[in-house]
């Protein structure tokens, strides 16, 4: 396990992948280093790889009117992607650059020790829940890995396509939020 230092100037530096080859900017993750909660994105869109920030484009903007329905900020919590350069033309992550990329987000967890993560749609809650997790079905539900508390939500860009999803996802706030106040001591003044 490398150090935060270590950590950001290598994975700044990365070159196991060919994604390499297309990105502006690495996108490393943003937040708290002592947060309990962790945000697990897909991948960089042409907004995040252009500033070098996870969610900044429309999606992200609607992220952070998500946290802020439950008194939540970027400061307060961190936020993070699978692959941490952009895919060409918002393609979904290859299996072989998700591979590579593991280790990052692996080291990232494991200097964080979050008590809860929550899964920003379908393709890393398939990661970080189970293989054939249906984000239809199981959003919003507690999932205990490796002694942590782990829920998906809808990726905000999904429910930018379809807004019916939006008041479940008020409720999966909700619960998120409730979770929060059972089980972690500093997150919430
Ligand atoms: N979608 C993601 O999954 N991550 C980002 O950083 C932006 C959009
Ligand atoms: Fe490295 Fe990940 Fe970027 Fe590939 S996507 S070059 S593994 S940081």
């Amino acid at each position: 396990m490398l150090s935060w230092d270590r950590l950001k100037e290598e994975c700044l530096n990365c070159k196991k992948c060919a994604l390499c080859e297309t990105r502006t900017n690495v996108v490393f993750g943003v937040g708290s280093e002592n947060a309990e909660v962790m945000f697990i994105g897909e991948g960089p869109g042409e907004q995040e790889d252009l500033k070098g920030e996870p969610f900044v484009g429309r999606a992200g903007k609607l992220l952070d009117d998500m946290l802020e329905l439950i008194d939540l900020d970027r400061s307060k919590i961190y936020i993070a992607n699978m692959v941490k350069c952009r895919p060409p033309a918002n393609r979904d992550p290859l299996n072989i650059e998700q591979i590579a990329c593991a280790d990052w987000l692996k080291n990232q967890i494991e200097l964080i020790k979050p008590r809860i993560i929550v899964c920003l749609g379908r393709i890393s809650a398939m990661k970080f829940i189970k293989q054939d997790f249906k984000i239809s079905k199981e959003h919003g539900q507690w999932f205990l890995q490796d002694g942590m508390m782990v829920m998906a939500l809808y990726h905000p860009a999904a429910l930018l396509r379809d807004p019916r999803r939006r008041p479940e996802s008020f409720e999966d706030l909700k619960k998120l939020q409730q979770a929060i106040k059972d089980y972690c001591t500093h997150t919430y003044p």
